[in-house]
């Protein structure tokens, strides 16, 4: 995949050195070492340090122990230069809420550490957007928190109810009872642009921010493929029969735990129908209409979603590039 500029979430740099998972013995010399680093992650929002005007999101494993403890803690890999960097799932009780005006898009509960004014507690999203940390270190934070988030939510056997034990340095759960294995989730996604000739598909949720449009998107379901999965979304929210689908490239996407499998469909028509249920709205848009949302010139304001996403991207390659099918 060339490279996207501005994607959010890849951490293609990152070591995840999954071999040495299974070696509790590695994994607790990794951990001892002086450099070990943990991102810490409380009530699903990452703890980030303020060293002057810097954000550092990687700290010393001991504010582990400072901060309380760890219900989990994983081994995420090795960073460049070969630190050691774990991520841990702090208490609930490390950190207190002081308010929460969550919009449905963006998670604006205002989390504090007490006594740690050198702590801040920001959510992943706007640390992406706005650019808080180093693209790397957001992108290995997205996993933190997607597979912290996992462990938060499937701390019970799915087979039998037992509680279960985590293993395997954080990347498995096994239940003691009945011997049953769980794997961290990652929720396929797919998300398409279809087009035909000179327009393309652009629809928007009713959460979405005012006036951004952006490609569709839905879980693929069990024994579906991904191509099935584009031409149903299309369907079922658009009305827009498509024949060839074409993959352009992916992205985790820790909101909770999804990968985002980006796709271009060709429609063979026109036709429109939206799912008001799904979306607040969708239509055809004009080459020059994306042209204008992506440089934020359109004349009705609208706009298109910014680079960290895989949208972006998709918009922007048709817009400016085209896409050819085979
Ligand atoms: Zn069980």
């Amino acid at each position: 995949m060339a490279h996207l500029e501005g994607l959010g979430f890849v951490a293609d740099g990152f070591d995840r050195g999954s071999y040495r998972r299974d070696d509790p013995v590695e994994v607790a010399r990794l951990r001892a070492l002086g450099d070990a680093r943990a991102l810490l992650i409380a009530r699903e929002m990452p703890v980030l340090r303020k060293g002057g005007k810097e954000l550092d999101s990687l700290m010393p494993i001991g504010e582990i122990a400072a901060l309380g403890g760890a219900e989990v803690e994983a081994l995420l890999g090795l960073a460049p230069g070969g630190a050691p960097v774990f991520a841990a799932l702090l208490k609930d009780e490390a950190v207190e809420l002081r308010s929460d005006a969550s919009d449905g898009f963006l998670d604006r509960r205002v989390l504090v550490v007490p006594g740690r004014e050198d702590l801040k507690l920001i959510d992943l999203r706007s640390i992406a957007v706005g650019g808080l940390l180093p693209p790397d270190q957001t992108a290995v934070l997205a996993a933190a928190k997607a597979l912290m988030h996992w462990h938060a939510r499937h701390r019970f056997c799915a087979n039998c109810g037992a509680a279960t034990d985590v293993a395997v340095a954080g990347w498995r759960r096994d239940c003691p009872v009945c011997k049953a294995t769980h794997f961290p989730r990652t929720d396929p996604v797919v998300i398409m642009l279809a087009v035909d000739g000179d327009a393309c598909v652009l629809g928007r949720q009713p959460r979405f921010p005012k006036g951004m449009y952006s490609a569709l998107a839905g879980f693929v379901e069990p024994g579906e493929t991904l191509e099935a999965a584009v031409r149903r979304e299309i369907w079922e929210e658009a009305g827009v029969a498509c024949g060839a689908v074409r993959y352009f490239a992916s992205q985790p996407w820790p909101f909770p735990a999804s990968l985002m499998i980006g796709c271009f469909a060709e429609a063979a028509g026109r036709s429109f129908k939206v799912d008001r249920v799904e979306l607040e709205d969708a239509r055809w848009f004009t080459r020059d209409e994306a042209a204008a949302m992506i440089e934020r010139r359109h004349p009705d304001r609208l706009t298109a979603p910014t680079p960290v996403a895989i949208a972006h991207h998709l918009l922007r390659r048709w817009t400016y590039e085209g896409v050819e099918f085979e």
